[in-house]
């Protein structure tokens, strides 16, 4: 989807920059109204004396130029807007990508609104109007040998000089302007994650540390920015110099025509202001060197992550699911490589059954959690829900299925109601009904206004325990289907807990799947089943009181002691319980609950 919107984004600017070339042709012709003035009047004018004349030419440049203002106005909106238009279709995909990447461990997505701004204010900026300029050089060009030979050489020479030292300046530039914004670009990035960790800086005494690596970073990237800012005034000062030298050689060497009869005072001016309009865009694009070699590199970084494979293919809506899982061969690496955090998980859960998943930390766990709700594409393996993919569920859908609370719950900017609604239009009785359901209701209406207590940045501040509980309101919203928590107390109290305990409950009589991460043995007691994750492997499976049982049986310790195996597996009747070995349990290998459980 939004390759495509890339991709119509960039075909509506192409027509929106063909009518601004359509635009700069009419200018640019009508340019030629003032030199032409110019030769009239003093060739026609001042020999013939004839006040009509003068009257009339000068009735034809005020028209002429008028219609110069307004075709400027109209090329000055037009790309005002194609620069909008860009931002309002692009922006909403690199939204969206942004995120993604964020998932996939990439940094550059947020940077992807930075670089979409550089582009829209560059659209309706001079170094843009000059480039559309650029070609009509060639036509001054033309129109000054047309008056005279000399005039075109010397106009000629003017402009290869005047792009020799654009190069120069490029040349010169291009590696320091790059290196300066991916520079800034980091330390900006380093500031936004450093700034989140401020409790611990002040905590700790960190400031001192903190700042100074920022400004190694921030002061490098002004370093090379002052290297260039140098170089390109330098690299101005002597266009200027220049072209300010060769518009008086133009009205010597006219004075020199006249002299020698080979041209008029008219020819001489006119000569002046061609040679102005020839040198102008050129001067203007060395001028705005910086930003077009800026622009390009957003340009570029632009396309190249949109480019980029979509994290998931827009999926096709399928009927309410009843909330079966069944994980087959999961298998999840980092993105940046490395030792497997699951090594082939498998399990099946029934509609309406719930799971506790036990495990020491860095078991994977968390990692499960994330697959089992889509919010990860396994490395290998998939994970179904009523039989499809999960991770290829339409997004939209599971909003409506799918609740999930994670370890770090955050909560957006906005009222506790938008939080509990999922951003979505607040229907009242539904909030409410989700906030009952999380034993959360009393809590929020103590709040200081009840439910549109604003959250957030400069909002109330809530405890973490209180986050918790919102967030599992926001699980709840809408009954899902498939309720998946990770560590859901771990900042509960025990009134906290009692009512998350509730809570399971009374979504497992309402037929939802729940899967719960978990330390605590007080959650375990709520559920059918339970699963030990061991460094990303199923050590057990099946229902919580056989596991159990087992774990009781097998003190810890022993499970370095080879066990005899148990003739057959001691998969549950109902549900396929294996581990990573080839669908068996290894009772030898159990151990009691982590934690003490
Ligand atoms: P648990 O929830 O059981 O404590 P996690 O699923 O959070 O375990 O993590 C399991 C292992 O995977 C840990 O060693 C962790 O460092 C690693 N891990 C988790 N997420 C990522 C990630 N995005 N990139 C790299 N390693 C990760």
């Amino acid at each position: 989807m939004s390759t495509e919107r890339m991709g119509e984004a960039v075909s509506a600017s192409r027509k929106g920059m063909i009518a601004v070339a359509v635009f700069s042709f009419g200018e640019n012709l009508l340019l030629l109204a003032a030199p032409l003035y110019m030769l009239q009047v003093y060739d026609r004018v001042l020999s013939s004396r004839s006040m009509d004349t003068l009257i009339y030419l000068t009735l034809i440049l005020a028209l002429a130029l008028i219609t110069l203002a307004m075709l400027e106005y109209a090329r000055g909106r037009v790309l005002a807007s194609v620069g909008t238009w860009l931002d309002h279709k692009l922006s909403p995909v690199l939204f969206e990508r942004a995120i993604e990447s964020r998932i996939r461990g990439r940094s550059y997505g947020a940077e992807s609104i930075n670089d979409l701004a550089t582009l829209r204010n560059f659209v309706p900026s001079t170094g843009m109007k000059a480039m559309f300029d650029l070609p009509w050089t060639l036509i001054f060009l033309g129109a000054s040998f047309l008056l005279h030979p000399y005039f075109g050489y010397l106009a000629l020479g003017t402009v290869v000089i005047l792009v020799l030292l654009g190069l120069i300046g490029e040349f010169v530039t291009r590696d320091a302007i790059a290196k300066s914004n991916e520079m800034a670009m980091v330390a900006r990035r380093e500031l936004n994650a450093t700034v989140r960790n401020v409790e611990v800086i002040e905590a700790m005494g960190m400031m001192g540390n903190i700042s100074r690596k920022w400004r190694e970073r921030n002061g490098g990237a002004l370093e090379l920015q002052d290297q260039v800012f140098g170089r390109t005034t330098t690299i101005a000062a002597i266009t200027k110099f220049f072209r300010m030298f060769v518009q008086s050689l133009t009205l010597g060497l006219g004075a020199w025509l006249v002299l020698n009869q080979e041209a008029t005072g008219g020819v001489m001016i006119a000569a002046s202001i061609l040679l102005t309009r020839a040198v102008g865009p050129i001067e203007q694009c060395i001028g705005s060197w910086k930003n077009i070699v800026t622009v390009r590199g957003a340009w570029r970084r632009l396309k190249e992550f949109v480019a980029e494979p979509r994290f998931r293919t827009e999926a096709m809506e399928l009927p309410e699911p009843k909330g079966h899982i069944a994980c087959e061969g999961l298998v999840m690496t980092p993105q940046k490589g490395g030792a497997p955090i699951l090594k082939g998980v498998n399990f099946t859960l029934e509609a309406g059954e719930s799971l506790a998943v036990v495990g020491p930390s860095g078991a994977g766990k968390s990692t499960l959690a994330r697959l089992v709700v889509g919010a990860l594409p396994p490395t290998r393996g998939l994970v179904r829900l009523d039989g499809a993919d999960v991770f290829t569920w339409n997004r939209e859908q599971m909003n409506k299925y799918v609740g999930y609370l994670p370890q770090d719950v955050e909560l957006f900017a906005g009222t506790v109601a938008e939080n509990i609604a999922r951003l979505g239009d607040v229907d009242p009785e539904k909030v409410v009904a989700a906030a009952k359901l999380a034993r959360v209701h009393d809590l929020i209406v103590r709040l200081p206004n009840g439910y549109e207590t604003e959250i957030g940045e400069g909002g109330q501040h809530l405890s973490g325990g209180q986050r918790q509980r919102i967030a599992l309101a926001r699980a709840v919203y809408g009954q899902p289907r498939l309720l998946v928590m990770d560590e859901p107390n771990s900042n509960l109290d025990s009134d906290g807990e009692i009512a998350l305990m509730a809570t399971m409950d009374a979504l497992k009589k309402a037929g939802a799947t729940v899967l719960v991460v978990t330390h605590r043995p007080s959650l375990v007691q709520h559920v059918d089943k339970m699963l030990l994750l061991r460094e990303g492997q199923v050590e057990a499976f099946g229902p919580r009181q056989e596991v159990i049982a087992r774990l009781v049986k097998q003190p810890q310790g022993q499970e370095k002691t080879p066990q005899p195996q148990p003739s057959k597996p001691a998969a549950p009747a109902k549900t396929a319980a294996t581990g990573s070995g080839g669908g068996v349990l290894r009772p030898q290998k159990i151990v009691p609950l982590p934690n003490g459980g």
